[in-house]
C-alpha cells in the first residue's frame, strides 16, 4: 500500500472511530478530500483507493486538474472564496459549493448552471466568530438569504458550512460546531430541509463529527502537509 493510500484509510478509520465514540452512524459522514495545491497524480492515487469526492479552493488551479481527471468521474466541490466574475466557471465545473455567502452570487450561479446538469448543491458559509479574514455571513443574515434562495431553480440548498479560528481550543471547536448544528435545526423547524453540515478539517475533525458533521473536508491528514 502506498503512503497516500495508507493515510486515506487511516482517516477513514478515524472518522468511523470518532462517529462510534459519540453514538453516531459512521455512514452519515462523507469524507471530502481537499486537494488544493496537490498534483493530479495524488488525486488519481486517492481516487484509485476509492475516494470519489475532492474539494478545491483555487479556481485557476482546479481548472488545470479537472479536465485531466475527466476519466475518474470525480465529484468536485468548490470551497474557496467566490468572486462574481468566476461564478460561471464554478457553475460549469463543480457539483457542490460550500462557500456561498451572498444572494448576488447565488443568483448568478443558478442562472449560469447548465439546464443539462443537475442543480448545483450549495451550503451557506457561516461566519459565527466575526473573524475578518474569513468569508461567510452572520447568523442574523441566514433566514432572509434562505428565503430568497428558494426561488432559484438551478441551486439545491443543502446546508451550512463553517470553520473555527485556527487557534480555537477543543472546547471552542465544540461550541462553534454545536452552534452550527442548532442553526441548521432551527432552519429545519421553520420549514427548510437542510441535510448537510459541512464542518471538520484535519485539526478539528473529532469535535465536528461529535457535533453532527455530515461532510468533513480533509486535506493535510490525507495528502501530508502543504508546502
Ligand atoms: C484547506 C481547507 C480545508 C482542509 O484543511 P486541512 O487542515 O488541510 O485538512 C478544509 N476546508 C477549507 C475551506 C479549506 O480551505
Amino acid at each position: 500500500m502506498g503512503k497516500l493510500q495508507q493515510r486515506l484509510s487511516q482517516v477513514q478509520a478515524q472518522i468511523r472511530g470518532f462517529a462510534l465514540s459519540c453514538d453516531r452512524d459512521p455512514t452519515e459522514i462523507r469524507l471530502i478530500a481537499v486537494s488544493k495545491t496537490r498534483p493530479v497524480s495524488d488525486i488519481r492515487e486517492a481516487w484509485k483507493a476509492g475516494q470519489e469526492a475532492f474539494a478545491e479552493n483555487y479556481l485557476q488551479d482546479a481548472l488545470q486538474k479537472i479536465p485531466v481527471l475527466q476519466d475518474c468521474d470525480i465529484e468536485w466541490h468548490f470551497i474557496g472564496r467566490i468572486q462574481s466574475n468566476k461564478t460561471r466557471t464554478i457553475a460549469e465545473n463543480f457539483s457542490w459549493v460550500h462557500t456561498l455567502a451572498s444572494f448576488k452570487h447565488a443568483r448568478r450561479l443558478s442562472a449560469q448552471r447548465a439546464e443539462s446538469l443537475p442543480p448545483l448543491n450549495v451550503c451557506i458559509q457561516m461566519n459565527l466568530t466575526g473573524e475578518q479574514s474569513k468569508g461567510g455571513i452572520a447568523e442574523k443574515e441566514l433566514r432572509p438569504l434562505l428565503e430568497k434562495l428558494a426561488d432559484l431553480p438551478h441551486l439545491h440548498l443543502r446546508g451550512l458550512m463553517t470553520m473555527p479560528p485556527a487557534a480555537a481550543s477543543i472546547s471552542q471547536q465544540h461550541q462553534l460546531f454545536a452552534q452550527l448544528r442548532r442553526l441548521r435545526d432551527d432552519m429545519n423547524q421553520q420549514g427548510h430541509a437542510l441535510d448537510t453540515l459541512s464542518m471538520g478539517m484535519s485539526g478539528d475533525m473529532q469535535a465536528a463529527i461529535c457535533e453532527g458533521a455530515t461532510m468533513v473536508r480533509i486535506g493535510t491528514a490525507i495528502f501530508g502537509s502543504r508546502t
